[in-house]
């Protein structure tokens, strides 16, 4: 047989957390429970398609003045118009003067995408920051100059912006793992350090993996520091309504800086809060201090999204934006983030409150303390193991847990054998 020019070619890791539920899908174990999956459940551990979701897609479908005609390169005006709106909120100095807009994105991971391949070839950035650790993180490093082996294993930001065509990705200090929290001062003097033009990506809301956001009072020292060192802000937002069921108090971080001035942007996705993970609609939002550069940047990102995927999907853009733009229909879908958002909560509240009654050994204040769908319990690698292994209990390596997976059939199991390995296993982080 002839020699492929592909066999030097290595296999890549493992996407952890598709393998994870993978392994969960093939376990046969009745007391499964799968806190791994990033993607809502109900208490009766089911996905959910929102009621305006599924109402919006029958009108949709009755609709015969609808057809399936391509979509602008930027996108369903109406959504990216509206997810702008949302974002920045009515009051938002940069919308009133014409110096923000939005394009409509292949959900947030696309948005972030077009923004960074924005950045890289029109802006001349090279170096990005993320928090250490971020979404999709395996293993902890501090600098990865290109190479793709490394790009791998880092995680979902460093993929996407190395990518994209950044040279250097960098991460800050975030979390600390003595005291569950967030690591301001490591945070701090890590930003102070970091070169001016480089790109600083911050989650908006609802840290993934940590669920762990600096305060109000830390966010204004952060938007100093990024102004005093000429760095660039952009942001993450994968959670806006469905951190703390409150659109508004999601959005206060990206709010504050714009109404500071800063220049920015923002990937925003609709996967969580609208429920429509494999519809793919997102936005991207961009800040400018001068209106006049709106319309050249927009020029220039049809030529990046042109060259990419030529025109993003209509179905999931045509829900968002009509929903979005029609009062009754906000209202109601504010309910179902209302809903979805409150269980978490009072899952957090219920793990929290079997754990402290159960003396199950260190502290268990962090669950609470922490909002949006994820937890980092600080359970370390070996109790992740057992938990596994032993117990049919699927989470991230990290000890990421998914509150979503939780529901009043399975917190009692799952707090028991939480109880179980942390009080068997001799961990350094436990
Ligand atoms: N950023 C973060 C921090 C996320 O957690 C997610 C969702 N897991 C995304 C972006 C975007 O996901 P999607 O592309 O599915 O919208």
């Amino acid at each position: 047989m002839a020699t492929s020019k592909f066999a030097n070619v290595e296999s890549a890791p493992p996407i952890e957390v598709f393998a994870l539920n993978k392994a969960y899908v093939d376990d046969t174990f009745p007391q499964k429970v799968n806190l791994g999956v990033g993607a809502y459940r109900t208490d009766e551990g089911k996905p959910w398609v929102l009621p305006v979701v599924r109402q919006m897609e029958q009108q949709l479908a009755a609709d015969e003045t609808l057809n399936k005609e391509y979509l602008p390169v930027l996108g369903f005006e109406p959504l990216a118009s509206a997810a702008t709106r949302m974002l920045l909120g009515s009051d938002s100095p940069s919308l009133k003067e014409g110096r923000a807009t939005g394009i409509q994105c292949l959900s947030g991971t696309g948005a972030l995408r077009v923004g960074a391949e924005f950045l890289a070839h029109i802006g001349k950035h090279t170096v990005v920051y993320s928090s250490n650790p971020t979404w999709g993180t395996l293993y902890s490093l501090n600098v990865i100059e290109s190479t793709l082996k490394l790009i791998y294993v880092i995680g979902n930001h460093s993929l996407v912006f190395l990518s994209a065509g950044f040279s250097t990705y960098k991460s800050y200090r975030y979390w600390d793992a003595a005291k569950k929290a967030l690591d301001f001062d490591g945070l701090m003097e890590d930003l102070r350090n970091a070169p001016a033009n480089s790109v600083i990506l911050l989650h908006a809301c609802a840290h993934n993996p940590t669920g762990v956001d600096p305060t109000q009072d830390q966010w204004k020292q952060i938007a100093d520091l990024i102004e005093e060192r000429g760095l660039f802000p952009f942001f993450d937002s994968a959670y806006q309504g469905f951190a703390s069921g409150d659109l508004d108090r999601d959005a206060w971080a990206v709010r504050y800086f714009d109404s500071r001035g800063f220049e920015m942007v923002c990937a925003q996705s609709f996967a969580k809060n609208f429920g429509l993970y494999n519809e793919r609609v997102g936005n991207l939002t961009f800040v400018a201090k001068d209106r006049a550069v709106i319309e050249p940047v927009r020029s220039q990102i049809t030529l990046l999204v042109r060259a990419n995927y030529s025109n993003p999907p209509n179905h999931g853009a045509r829900i968002v934006g009509t929903v979005l733009n029609n009062p009754a229909l906000t209202e109601q879908w504010k309910g179902h983030i209302k809903t979805m958002a409150d269980r978490i909560i009072s899952m957090r509240h219920g793990l929290r409150e079997r754990l402290e009654k159960m003396e199950t050994p260190g502290t268990w204040n962090h669950i609470t303390d922490q909002i949006g769908m994820f937890s980092f319990t600080g359970l370390g690698p070996l109790a992740v193991d057992k938990l596994i292994a032993e117990h049919h209990i699927y989470l991230l390596k990290g000890g990421r847990i998914n509150m979503c997976g939780l529901n009043t059939g399975n917190i009692d199991y799952v707090a028991k054998c939480i109880h179980e390995v942390v009080t068997t296993t001799q961990e350094a982080s436990l």
